[in-house]
């Protein structure tokens, strides 16, 4: 397993993390399997919402005498009602909910209160100038929760929360297809195949997420990411946009390429497709090289934008073109070079100054990017 740094919060997760889906509508028995499997292969980032009371118990249970193990993205806001799970803005039934995670985890402290399911521009405005924020801040101050996050489908709210300083994690949807679209405030959008189908007007990345991507990145706010399947819609041919099924593994390999990206919710239902999802960080490159399939699909054209995918290497003298052109795009978009970008920058073994123009990358990269140019222009902004 690979870790990365949550963004400012400086905690180290595993680039595999395991969501909630997979526990749902199973037992304790089934979730405690699916916890052990996970704890085996290296996954220390469990994200939870209030479903099944079963669930919340089970992580209690593995975590006992290993909390420090274990890193908790639970979700204020989620509460199991009635026999049924409820999105809320009540601030009883928030309390509540709040109150049930912490006694059936057994725990004092999760490590990102993670706000939940905020999509609509409306509840956006309601959850950030009301009670709910303030309830998150106030469990901070407490130190029942460390850091405040949020989730959301909507890269246009996700934006204004980062901008609002109040979060530190952001749990976003992202995978080849979503990232196409326009913001939408309706999730149940981003599943629908008509969706799709205006094809000129889907190609590269949707700018508002560009956007998103590269703020996060230069501010350190850390991207935690579901759905990188698109509900299973792109390991499917028939159902994915792309016209062929991707891996799971190329899916896992397009969102940890993202900017900003800390972890990946594998969406596992059982211990097999945990374990596939976990030996995302041992396969070889070829086997997660998705550019191909992205750059030929016939109607959706990812073209001459630098997707970070790797494909180019290995350069003659080995500069990492990715991270060259990552950091060069950061600039670029910020209109300046945030000090932190820099610093990324003057650490890499081989800068854009060294390139010799000798064209072998141009040759592999599938997305026709200028990439001689690119080096030459990254040296001009970095000064080397
Ligand atoms: S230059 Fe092309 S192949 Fe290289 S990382 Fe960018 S998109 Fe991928
Ligand atoms: S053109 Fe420059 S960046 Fe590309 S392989 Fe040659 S030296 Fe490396």
């Amino acid at each position: 397993m690979n870790y990365r740094t949550l963004g400012k919060t400086g905690i180290k997760v595993s680039e595999i993390g395991l969501g909630s889906e997979g526990y749902v509508n199973q037992s304790e028995e089934h979730s405690l399997e699916l916890i052990q499997a996970a704890i085996d292969n290296g996954i220390n980032y469990f994200d939870l919402y209030n479903s099944e009371p079963y669930i919340r118990a089970a992580l209690g249970k593995a975590m006992k005498g290993r909390r420090d193990k274990f890193v908790l993205q639970g979700h204020l806001c989620s509460a199991w009602l009635d026999g049924q799970y409820k999105r809320t803005r009540d601030m009883e039934q928030v309390k509540a909910a709040c109150h049930d995670l912490f006694e059936l985890l057994d725990t004092d402290y999760v490590d990102i209160g993670m706000i939940h399911y905020v999509d609509e521009q409306k509840d956006f405005d309601q959850v950030f100038g009301g009670e709910v924020l303030q309830y998150a801040k106030q469990l901070k101050a407490e130190g029942k929760i460390r850091h405040i996050g949020m989730s959301t489908h909507n890269p246009k709210v996700a934006l204004q929360a980062a901008k609002s300083g109040d979060i530190e994690v952001m749990m976003l949807s992202v995978n080849p297809a979503y990232d196409m679209l326009p913001s939408d405030e309706d999730v149940n959008n981003l599943f629908e195949e008509s969706t799709y189908s205006q094809k000129s007007a889907l190609s590269n990345i949707d700018p508002e997420r560009e956007d998103l991507y590269t703020y996060c990145e230069t501010n350190g706010i850390a991207l935690t990411v579901m759905k990188p399947y698109a509900g299973g819609a792109l390991l499917d041919a028939k159902e994915s946009p792309f016209g062929v099924a991707m891996s799971v593994h190329q899916c896992l390999h397009y969102c940890l390429t993202r900017p900003a990206v800390a972890t990946v919710l594998s969406g596992a239902h059982n211990k097999e497709q945990l374990i596939e999802a976990a030996a995302y960080c041992d396969a070889p490159e070829e086997k997660k090289e998705y550019a191909t399939i992205l750059a030929s699909a016939p109607a959706h054209s990812f073209s001459d934008k630098c997707m970070y995918c790797g494909h180019c290497a290995p350069c003659t003298v080995g500069i990492d073109i990715a991270s060259v052109n990552k950091f060069a795009d950061l600039c670029e978009a910020q209109g300046m070079v945030p000090e932190t970008v820099r610093e990324h920058y003057a650490a890499l073994e081989v800068h854009a100054s060294e390139c010799v123009s000798c064209g072998v990358c141009e040759t592999n990269c599938p997305f026709g990017v200028k990439i001689i140019e690119h080096m030459e222009k990254a040296a001009e902004i970095f000064g080397n």
